[in-house]
């Protein structure tokens, strides 16, 4: 729809680009993925406000910005295998989809996975799967990946998700406390593990055997 597609446009030149996100590929996937489309029809209208928001079982969808700069980090050329762990709305998946060969996401909450399988269904992203379960153990069968994002916080890189890395790849999470991380880019070399600290960041909490235990 026009109107939308201007919307994402100005989402681009106001929200984006000031703020440092360069990669024409990364700006070209944020104007084409219509992320209105992966929220409940009363959430539409702020689907392109400069803010996380929620999407029922206590969970969010990132911030446009977060979205984008997560997804630079991951130097997509096109021809890789990624990972994806917490897939909410699927709406990173669908903007990873764009860039990467092929993208698996991981939930734990069975009923936003099914939401987000139908929405890829519906909107015909063909290289997205899904599966429920516990993404701090990966997906083994389908390792290496050349890419790995965590769309939810830990206290620490998950281990099997760095042994599931393949060589040269790059892992991006938010890593720090409960209400407050920063995002680490890892990347695998023949040297051995590079660790950057990049942008401040608040996320959900990672839950499971190498992330947070669950509340309560
Ligand atoms: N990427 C999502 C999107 O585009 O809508 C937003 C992700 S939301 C900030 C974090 C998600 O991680 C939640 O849906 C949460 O249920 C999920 N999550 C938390 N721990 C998880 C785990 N161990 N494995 C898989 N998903 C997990």
């Amino acid at each position: 729809m026009a109107e939308y597609r201007d919307i994402r446009e100005h989402m681009v030149r106001t929200q984006l680009i000031p703020r440092g996100i360069k990669d024409p590929r990364v700006l070209d996937a944020m104007r084409r993925t219509p992320r209105h489309l992966f929220l409940d029809e009363s959430m539409r209208e702020a689907a392109y406000t400069d803010s996380a928001l929620p999407i029922g079982e206590g969970q969010t969808i990132s911030q446009p910005y977060m979205v984008a700069v997560m997804t630079e980090l991951l130097e997509l050329d096109g021809h890789e295998k990624v990972l994806e762990i917490g897939t909410g709305t699927g709406y990173q998946a669908a903007v990873l989809a764009e860039l990467a060969r092929e993208v698996f996401t991981m939930e734990r909450i069975s009923v936003l996975a099914a939401r987000a399988e139908e929405r890829f269904r519906e909107l015909h992203y063909s290289t997205i799967r899904v599966r429920v379960g516990d993404g701090t153990l990966g997906w083994p069968e389908e390792a290496p990946f050349n890419g790995v994002i965590i769309t939810a916080a830990s206290p620490r890189v998950p281990e099997p998700l760095i042994d599931q890395l393949a060589d040269n790849g790059i892992l991006i999470i938010p890593v720090g406390s409960r209400y407050s991380q920063h995002l680490l880019k890892i990347r695998k070399t023949d040297m051995g593990l590079t660790r950057e600290i990049h942008t401040p960041c608040v996320f959900v909490p990672l839950i499971g055997e190498h992330g947070w235990a669950p509340e309560g």
